[in-house]
């Protein structure tokens, strides 16, 4: 097992894949080339040296077995550059720069690899001028925050459909070109053509054994769009894609996640492929099939609910290789497009990644993290018995339930929450999940094995966002992500119930974090009330969603999601490093390696999992390469 840093790696397996007919095979397998194909774009949008500090690091590599060396450059790779994957802030090697010059007389790039004050942070969120601010490479050196805004703001008055706008910008770097801004497009014979080219090469050969006649059209959109950079084709490209639901396989690959923008236009690249689990898939359908029976038993007020309710048509699926921005570090649910009038217009695709969340739970189960944090051994043994599945089932009645659940009372703003409406919305799809993976209907549908399942889940849970998940935020930091806000905000606002609630009554609390030998734990006395509050907190949620009651939720917000007690939060930290546990994990992909006959025909592909971290980076910068 590899681990380094703050990093831990995992396998993931991709069953059943051997037994797939070979036409399937193929089509998985030219799909994957062109996920890996995109490397060095991803690469170089994550800075402008990027590209030439791996190549440096990566000739040094044989010359020593400096420990600090090999960290720094995993920590590189793993990045998919020299800032950090999450906190985007420039790693800080822990070798000299004298060491460093014994291989290199690149100035340049020594100073930007050791010089803590030259491209500090990858995405920069605060500042003067945020794009000066930030290292990644979207936008030329030269190029202000008010150039590039007053730029786009300018297309966008002008757009010609302003019902059905474009992503102005998500597929170009901003340059001066003679003193006049222009976009350096990413497309055949544009930016990146390199990469592009071998990318669009696979698709072609992929195209060959498409399952349906709607996957290659999806295909030669995208290939139509790769070799235009046209976004209009782009978008015509995601609704087929949207469309197409029949196959077994499915991909992403291109430009799609703005998050390493400051300015939230410029996509970075990526791609992935995956295919159908049967079994799970027939899980979600079952509670998509079901989606009315929930929305008109909910704890929620009637005015809210939606009268004709249907799931949303999520899927579980394996992925069959990770790619671009989704690599090593990947998500385990997938929500897109990101286009709102797309999705508006023609509905979305979400999936949840069941082959990479089994390899996180293997990760979880015998780690050590479950016995030092939960209370006792039989909370343990139920957690480790159950979570396997229950995890999975609130990640699927959170996505195919929860966050299509409810309505907006009439001549509500959807976005009345302003910056808080992204902790709102997970808050609610989380509720509705925990509210309902309580319910006996789960049992009924044969979802969970008994009916003690839930407790897992809520145990969890709440240990999560009471306290274990601090560990992910540093020293003297509060918490700002949307998903970690929330489950703060579930945790404390339970929490808060119990504590008044049993005052009230002179009763144990429901749940309580408790001191035992100078260590807090989370203790629930009473999980059929927690439930109950849980239910409150969901109706309450979805009144402020309903009504858009923007000081209601910055109220909660800001008493329940936000603030870390300093002193939980350093106890989190010690213990959670007492434990030499990594808070990130990330992936190696499977291998697939094609069988020729004596002709060279291809007779089958082969997949094997015993290629490790090093020797993966090493591989794919070598065969890879394009720019
Ligand atoms: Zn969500």
């Amino acid at each position: 097992m590899t681990k380094f840093a703050d990093i831990q790696i995992l396998h993931y397996k991709v069953p059943g894949f051997e037994a797939l007919p070979l036409r399937t095979k193929l089509y998985i397998y030219h799909l994957s080339e062109a996920a890996l194909w995109g490397r060095d774009i991803l690469w170089d949008q994550n800075g402008r040296y990027n590209l030439r500090i791996r190549r440096l690091l990566e000739r040094i590599l044989p010359q020593t077995d400096n420990e600090d060396f090999h960290t720094y450059i995993r920590q590189v790779w793993f990045a998919n550059g020299i800032h950090h994957h999450y906190s985007t802030d420039k790693f800080q090697p822990r070798f000299s720069e004298e060491w460093l010059r014994q291989y290199t007389d690149d100035d340049e790039l020594v100073n930007v690899i050791m010089n803590p004050e030259v491209m500090p942070k990858r995405v920069c969120q605060s500042g003067e001028d945020l794009i000066q601010g930030s290292a990644s490479n979207y936008y030329g050196e030269d190029v202000t925050q008010q150039e590039a805004e007053d730029f786009y703001n300018t297309l966008k008055a002008q757009a010609p459909n302003p019902d059905e706008p474009v992503a102005y910008g998500m597929n170009s770097r901003l340059e001066h070109k003679k003193g006049v801004l222009h976009e350096n497009i990413y497309r055949l014979g544009g930016l990146y053509t390199q990469a592009i080219e071998h990318i669009c090469e696979e698709l072609s050969l992929a195209r060959e054994y498409a399952e349906n006649p709607q996957q290659q059209k999806v295909i030669d959109l995208l290939l139509e769009f790769y070799k235009s950079g046209d976004l209009e084709t782009f978008d015509r490209y995601t609704i087929e894609w949207v469309k197409e639901t029949e196959g077994f396989v499915d991909f992403v690959n291109g430009f799609t996640e703005t998050y390493g923008d400051p300015l939230g236009l410029k996509a970075s690249w990526e791609g992935y492929v995956n295919y159908r689990d049967k079994e799970a898939t027939k899980r979600a359908d079952l509670l998509s099939a079901n989606a009315q029976w929930f929305e008109d038993h909910s704890p929620v007020d009637e005015r809210f609910k939606k009268k004709e309710c249907k799931g949303v048509s999520a899927r579980v699926v394996n992925a069959a290789i990770l790619g671009g921005d989704l690599y090593p570090s990947s998500a385990i649910g997938i929500n897109l497009p990101n286009s709102n009038w797309v999705r508006a217009a023609h509905g979305s695709k979400s999936v949840t990644i069941g082959n990479l969340t089994a390899a996180y739970e293997e990760a979880a189960k015998g780690s050590g993290f479950r016995e030092e944090f939960v209370i006792d051994a039989g909370t343990v043994a139920q957690i480790d018995r159950y979570s396997a599945v229950t995890d999975d089932l609130h990640t699927d009645l959170h996505e195919c339930l929860g966050h299509g659940s409810g309505r907006l009372l009439p001549g509500v703003d959807a976005d009345a929450l302003g910056v808080y409406g992204a902790t709102i919305e997970e808050a609610r799809a989380d509720l509705f999940g925990l509210y309902y993976i309580a319910d006996k209907k789960m049992v009924e549908l044969g979802l969970v094995p008994d009916a003690e399942a839930w407790k897992a889940q809520y145990y969890s849970y709440m240990m999560n966002g009471a306290m274990t998940q601090l560990v992910r935020i540093k020293r003297g930091c509060v918490i700002e992500e949307a998903h970690m806000r929330n489950r703060s905000l579930i945790a404390h606002w339970c929490l808060a119930q119990a504590e008044y609630w049993g005052r009230c009554f002179n009763m144990p609390p429901a749940l309580e974090l408790i001191k035992r030998d100078g260590k807090t734990y989370l203790r629930i006395n009473d999980y059929i009330t927690l439930r109950q509050y849980v239910g409150q907190l969901l109706a309450e949620i979805q009144r402020i969603k309903s009504e858009g009651d923007f000081t209601a939720a910055k109220t909660l917000v800001e008493r329940y999601a936000v603030n870390v007690d300093a002193d939980l939060h350093e106890e989190m930290l010690s213990r959670y490093e007492a434990l030499h546990l990594s808070p990130y994990k990330g992936f190696v992909n499977p291998v697939y390696t094609p069988v020729t006959d004596a002709e060279g025909h291809i007779t089958d592909i082969t997949v094997s999992y015993d290629e490790e971290f090093d020797e993966q980076q090493l591989r794919y910068s070598k065969q890879y390469a394009t720019l």
